[in-house]
């Protein structure tokens, strides 16, 4: 029975990552994305239904649009696997450590608008305002109102915490003239208030750990210049898994 749950947890997954992809796309191009059907990047025929089965339309297809044969990009199927992971190991999460049904629609809304926001940034550097505000307003008033471990007694920590994160954003952005911009330190506060105090610190120290690494092994093979451009949101929300497994 377990293991049934499992597959209905990852096949929701995919079939949510395959809409947080089509979001991510038409919030950056500013189009409708609950009206409107997917179009090939390319040729912009409208696609069937058949073409839009995660991962599995992509294998059927040989990674090519049916009508114009180009390369469909290999982000969409990786995506909507990376997200059914995510869902898979948030389920995993909330079993082993006994969480409180509350929780999984808590977890699930968050990740889903952090897989936008890293989605975007990873494709149009670009960290999307509106789902960072709805991020962070969201996961105070659930932390608030349905949870319950956000109250009066650790407003203090909660907020000084969330302020100091987003005061060493600002010092960086200041200090690297660019190099970070400010849609890391809005979605720094979505973080923050998402996970609460101390993971938060956690998540950012992860990202930046995790980030450096990344980026001193791209500066090693030679794929990145000095001055490259490289997207850091991603980086945080990777930082935010890790701080909830440890
Ligand atoms: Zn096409």
């Amino acid at each position: 029975m377990e293991f049934l749950n499992y597959i209905l947890v990852g096949g929701t997954g995919l079939l949510t990552g395959s809409f947080l992809n089509v979001v991510s796309d038409r919030l950056f191009h500013k189009k409708d994305f609950v009206t409107g059907r997917s179009k090939c990047d390319h040729c912009h025929k409208t696609l069937s239904a058949w073409d839009l089965i995660p991962v599995l339309s992509f294998i059927l297809l040989g990674g090519k649009c049916r009508y114009c044969h180009k390369k469909l990009d290999i982000l969409y199927p990786i995506s909507e696997i990376l997200t059914s992971a995510v869902f898979i190991f948030l389920y995993y999460l909330i079993l082993i450590k006994n969480l409180e049904v509350s929780f999984i629609p808590y977890y699930l809304i968050a990740f889903s608008l952090f897989i936008i926001v890293f989605l975007s940034d990873y494709k149009y550097y670009e960290v999307p305002f509106g789902i960072v505000v709805s991020g962070t307003v969201f996961s105070t008033l659930y932390r608030y109102l349905v949870i319950g471990n956000l109250n009066y007694d650790n407003l203090f920590i909660e907020l000084a915490s969330t302020l100091g994160i987003g005061l060493f954003f600002f010092l960086i952005i200041y200090l690297s003239k660019g190099g970070m911009g400010g849609g890391d330190l809005k979605l720094s506060f979505f973080i923050s208030l998402f996970l609460g105090f101390p993971k938060n610190v956690f998540a950012i120290y992860y990202a930046f750990v995790i980030g450096g690494i990344f980026a001193i092994i791209l500066l090693i093979l030679g794929k990145k210049g000095y001055k490259a451009k490289i997207p850091f949101g991603p980086f945080m929300i990777i930082g935010v898994l890790v701080s909830l497994i440890l």
